[in-house]
């Protein structure tokens, strides 16, 4: 069996005397995809910030690879080997394509490996080799939503936590977007995916849990929950 990368054990995140993530626990272990589907407001982009530092927990413990993250600071959970695309995708208008790429890979020293990760980036997304010397703001969505991607994987992470990549985009850049996360799990990538994109999300993931009121409800190989009636009724539209 593959190793555990991440556990989350009993968690809980306030915001104030809001409850938005009440004792969470889940696990993910190397080279998998494991997805976390809900409703609006069930706590998901919570649960992902609290792992990548940007909130704290109330309670409970956050396990990265042996190492607590519950007291290190953003940047270390990066340097960790945590990295995440933000909902929204925050790429950094006003910076060119290649730019935005050099900042994923700040706190790396190692300069020729950061070239040939670019290079990589390069590779596996043309689009963005070709607009490199472009704006970033200039992109279409999905164009933004590779970059933000490649940004996150110029950090050489070992986990990669994506907070609705497909929210706000074009079918076609949809299915592009789902099939790019499964060639970069295939090629190795562990992934932490958030979607309120149910039915792509479960069929690409290995694992999901189901989140409603800050709560997991329910668990069980991505396959199970899209033959689950109750899966089916509440999130898959019927
Ligand atoms: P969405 O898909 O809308 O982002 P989500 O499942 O990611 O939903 P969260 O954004 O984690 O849910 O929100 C969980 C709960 O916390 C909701 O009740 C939400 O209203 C509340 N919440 C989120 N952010 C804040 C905040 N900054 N201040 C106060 N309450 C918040």
């Amino acid at each position: 069996m593959s190793k555990e990368i991440l556990e989350v054990d009993q968690l809980s995140v306030n915001y104030g005397a809001i409850k938005a993530v009440r004792d969470v626990s889940f696990d993910i272990k190397e080279g998998e995809i494991v997805t976390l589907i809900g409703a609006n407001g069930a706590g998901k982009s919570t649960i992902l910030k609290t792992i990548s530092g940007l909130l704290k927990p109330a309670n409970g413990e956050i396990v990265f690879l042996g190492q607590s993250l519950a007291k290190l600071t953003a940047p270390k959970i990066v340097a960790a080997g945590v990295s995440q695309v933000p909902e929204g995708r925050r790429i950094f208008a006003g910076m060119t394509v290649k730019e935005n790429l050099q900042l994923g890979a700040y706190l790396r020293k190692d300069k020729d490996g950061v070239e040939k990760d670019m290079e990589a980036m390069f590779k596996r997304f043309p689009i963005l080799k070709e607009r490199q010397k472009q704006d970033a703001a200039t992109l279409s969505g999905g164009e933004q939503q590779m970059l933000a991607m490649a940004r996150a994987l110029m950090a050489r992470p070992k986990l990669l936590l994506l907070d609705e990549p497909s929210m706000g985009l074009a079918p076609i850049y949809i299915q592009e977007i789902f099939d790019i996360i499964k060639s970069i799990n295939k090629e190795g990538m562990t992934v932490l995916l958030i979607e309120q994109n149910a039915r792509q999300a479960l069929s690409i993931a290995n694992r999901g849990y189901v989140l409603a009121s800050g709560e997991v409800k329910m668990t069980g190989t991505g396959q199970d929950l899209l033959n689950d009636p109750a899966v089916q009724k509440a999130y898959l539209g019927g």
